[in-house]
């Protein structure tokens, strides 16, 4: 038997234009939900990792929780209430220059980097970390991996977010800008 070319996404064995136009897009299409789904399952699973890493964080119960509410973005901050048509100012009311997000307020903002950067920590943040959360917490997971003292950081972390929360609180709804006390809880 001659050796022939054959186009095997039809059954007739004949290549017609039709056809490899209708299997170019059969294939893009599986390419790109390929690349989805796998986009997803990554997604999932680094949510499921983040997650453990909250629940197993050395903190009270309402730290957790507030962090846990952080990473799914339904933290009352104002970008998300302006987003939910409730009327209120969207900026930051720290640094009063940006949309205060989530993580504008405990990453971005001026504010949450001088604090990051004069605690134990000595962390420097703000920068190239990302648009959401999950990914910023994702990078402080893998930078301190394995380390002896994680305990004590991750305490420091929850602590440092906490009470930029308070402070935030404390100015939106007493216009005081809050002490910045460096126990942690
Ligand atoms: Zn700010």
């Amino acid at each position: 038997m001659e050796d022939s070319l054959t186009w095997n996404f039809l059954t007739v064995g004949n290549y017609s234009v039709k056809s490899g136009y209708e299997t170019a897009l059969d294939l893009k299409k599986n390419v790109f939900m390929g690349t989805k789904a796998q986009g997803e399952s990554s997604n999932r699973d680094r949510m499921k990792k983040v997650s453990k890493s909250i629940w197993e964080l050395p903190c009270q119960g309402k730290i957790k929780d507030f962090i846990w509410k952080c990473m799914h973005d339904i933290v009352p901050v104002n970008d998300v209430l302006v987003n939910r048509r409730i009327s209120c100012d969207v900026l930051c009311p720290l640094c009063k220059s940006d949309r205060e997000s989530t993580l504008h307020l405990l990453v971005q903002c001026p504010f949450a980097q001088v604090i990051w950067r004069i605690s134990p920590l000595g962390l420097a943040v703000g920068i190239n970390q990302g648009d959401l959360m999950i990914s910023w917490w994702d990078s402080l997971l893998e930078r301190w991996k394995g380390i002896k003292e994680n305990k004590k950081i991750w305490a420091v972390v929850g602590t440092i977010i906490w009470r930029i929360w308070l402070c935030r609180n404390n100015m939106v709804f007493n216009s005081k800008s809050g002490n910045w006390m460096w126990h942690v809880d």
